[in-house]
């Protein structure tokens, strides 16, 4: 197992840009506080456009790199793609071993997704991907007897310490991106495909209002809105 892939924070994102409407600001925080932070992108995204002539293929490459640019404006270390299919995640063993592999390989202290809980209009990508996060996490990725095959390659249980879910209808944490904001903003600008044009200025708008709304109650003036769950192991 090697040690330089340890990471302290672990995000998954069910498409390429969820990450950064959802926590770039933390994101780029963490890494300028000296944390290691590491994305896996579960989808291609390659569903993600209104435009007839887009083919899929090309529409996958594109928001690699867009993908692949945002995360390095925020610092992120490393950017794995699994690879499956938009709108086509399930939660099956799989899958749900996938992200335990990951987990056990960069052993994060935070695991950070989409609030599988989230009522009604809610991406099927995003409800599917937060559920197997939080079951790979407790007890999938603590258990060495889950996928005894891990373990003879070497990737040993992992506790994770905490989950924070995007996208929350209750959040219950609120994390300081007043000076990260605009780096919030710089990775978010990077996915052309999905924000791209005039629309922007509207986006960047909103996600100022709602930031402010977030740190109503704090001591900051903008913030990213989670529900923190803490694992008291
Ligand atoms: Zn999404």
């Amino acid at each position: 197992m090697s040690e330089k892939r340890k990471a302290n924070i672990m995000i998954i994102s069910p498409h390429p840009d969820d990450a950064e409407f959802g926590a770039a600001g933390s994101v780029a925080r963490w890494v300028k506080e000296g944390k290691k932070v590491v994305y896996l992108i579960c989808t291609g995204g390659e569903k993600g456009t209104s435009d007839l002539s887009v083919n899929p293929e090309d529409l996958t490459l594109l928001r690699r790199k867009e993908q692949q640019d945002a995360a390095n404006i925020l610092g992120v270390s490393e950017v794995i793609f699994l690879g499956y299919e938009d709108q086509g995640l399930e939660d099956t063993p799989e899958f749900r071993k996938e992200i335990v592999r990951y987990i056990r390989l960069f052993r994060p202290e935070t695991l950070i997704t989409a609030d599988p809980y989230r009522r009604y209009i809610w991406h099927r990508d995003h409800r599917i991907t937060g559920q197997v996060v939080l079951d790979a996490a407790f007890p999938y990725a603590r258990d060495h007897l889950s996928y005894p095959d891990l373990l003879r390659e070497g990737l040993l249980p992992h506790k994770v310490k905490e989950m924070l879910f995007w996208g929350s209808e209750h959040p219950n944490y609120y994390s300081d991106i007043t000076d990260t904001f605009e780096q919030k903003l710089a990775a978010l600008k990077c996915h052309h495909s999905q924000v791209g044009g005039r629309q922007f200025r509207s986006i960047a708008r909103l996600l100022r209002e709602r930031s402010e709304t977030a740190a109503a109650n704090e001591t900051f003036n903008l913030a990213e809105a989670f529900y923190r769950a803490e694992f008291k192991w």
